[in-house]
């Protein structure tokens, strides 16, 4: 027999935790299902917008038990090392997805959401319904959310388009010890990527960068590259050759994707990275995750009290998804292109110095107003 829920979501990053926690807390059923056993370190920069307080807050999820770090000010650097600062004029904290991910389940487990960890091999739309077939069991439910990340089986399963293209990036982690500032969140170019430096919780340093899988095929190996061309810029030889490392290996993931993807298929609303991956350098992928997962839980709320229909359901999720970040997700992508090369990373820079007003405006314009 199989389970029923009113609600499943599929995935639990920040998506998909924040959305079983909203969805709960509408008064619903919900099943989560992760594949993985928490805690665990994911490849991110662990710098989170303030945009996203209030929502947290609201749910009371903010993790402040934690102490994340408060990240205020804004270094660039280009490729030969020539620097400029911002004040950040809304800012972030940091906090790594190893405490957050899990204090976020726990939250979950305490309010009642059930959690699976299994994989999800398959879901199938019938008679008004899902349902979702694991190795070990199968779940109905009235409504899903797909919250699987940049790139999961699933959305080979689900035949989703941008499934077929391959994607050249590949993202590199660390947890380090070093003398950094604890407010300041700096972005790094070099040639073929950039990476982000900055505080998480406990005095500890995360180095994260992206880069292009040529740079990596060219450079022979990971510490071959970083030796051969992060160090090209002073300020990452610096922050990698001080720093004491927190694991044996980086954590590591290739084929990021920036494509577009759709918000529904096959009746699954997808939010998150499911739904499309905003580029890391903007520094609010997480923020987004958890602003379209309450995008998502309203028109659910709306649904499962009958007051609208699936097919508005589905409209007025993507409608809203769209109005919200469709128009940011661009910006992104026109941004992105500035990074990694040496020419186009001196203008960056050049811009940052000649025009704090211009450069701060670029910012904003690939984030949000506060989610209440
Ligand atoms: C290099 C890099 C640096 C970044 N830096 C930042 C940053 O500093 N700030 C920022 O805001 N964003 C950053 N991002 C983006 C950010 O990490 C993502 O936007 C965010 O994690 C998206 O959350 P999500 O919940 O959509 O997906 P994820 O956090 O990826 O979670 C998806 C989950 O689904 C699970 N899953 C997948 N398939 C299945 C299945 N079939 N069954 C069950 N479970 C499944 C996975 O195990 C995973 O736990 C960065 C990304 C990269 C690649």
């Amino acid at each position: 027999m199989a389970q029923t829920t009113d609600a499943i979501i599929i995935g639990g990053g920040l998506g998909g935790l924040v959305a079983a926690l909203d969805v709960r807390a509408k008064g619903y059923a919900c099943v989560l299902i992760e594949k993985k056993k928490y805690p665990f370190h994911r490849v991110c920069g662990e710098y989170i917008s303030n945009e996203i307080i209030p929502y947290l807050q609201s749910l009371q999820a903010f993790p402040e038990a934690i102490k994340p770090s408060k990240l205020t000010r804004f270094q660039l650097t280009a490729t030969n090392g020539k620097s400029s600062y911002l004040d950040l004029d809304m800012g972030g904290f940091g906090i790594s997805r190893y405490q957050f991910d899990f204090f976020l389940y726990q939250l979950c487990l305490e309010r009642g959401v059930t959690v699976l960890h299994e994989e999800a091999e398959n879901i199938h739309f019938e008679n008004d319904g899902f349902i979702v077939q694991t190795e070990n069991q199968k779940i109905r439910a009235k409504v899903a959310i797909g919250a699987f990340g940049k790139r999961s089986k699933l959305d080979v399963t689900l035949n989703r388009d941008f499934i077929k293209k391959r994607s050249p990036y590949v993202g590199v982690k660390y947890h380090v010890k070093t003398d950094y500032p604890s407010d300041l969140i700096a972005l790094h170019n070099f040639e073929g990527g950039y990476c982000g430096v900055s505080h998480v919780e406990n005095n500890v340093v995360n180095i994260c960068y992206l880069v292009h899988r040529d740079a990596v095929r060219k450079a022979g190996s990971i510490s071959q590259l970083e030796q051969t061309v992060l160090y090209k810029n002073p300020w990452l030889e610096k922050i990698f050759s001080s720093a004491q490392h927190l694991y044996e290996k980086p954590e590591t993931i290739n084929e990021i994707t920036f494509e577009t993807k759709e918000t529904v298929h096959n009746h699954i609303l997808f939010i998150g990275d499911s739904a499309g991956m905003i580029t890391p350098l903007c520094g609010n992928g997480m923020a987004m995750a958890m602003h379209s997962a309450k995008l998502a839980a309203e028109q659910i709320h709306l649904f499962l009290q009958n007051k609208i229909s699936r097919n508005e359901l589905e409209m007025q999720y993507t409608q809203n998804w769209k109005k919200t970040f469709a128009a940011r997700l661009w910006r992104g992508r026109q941004i992105q292109k500035l990074f990694g090369s040496v020419t186009a990373s001196n203008i960056a820079i050049q811009v940052v110095v000649r025009s704090k007003p211009i450069a701060n405006m670029i910012m904003r314009s690939t984030h949000g107003d506060y989610v209440y």
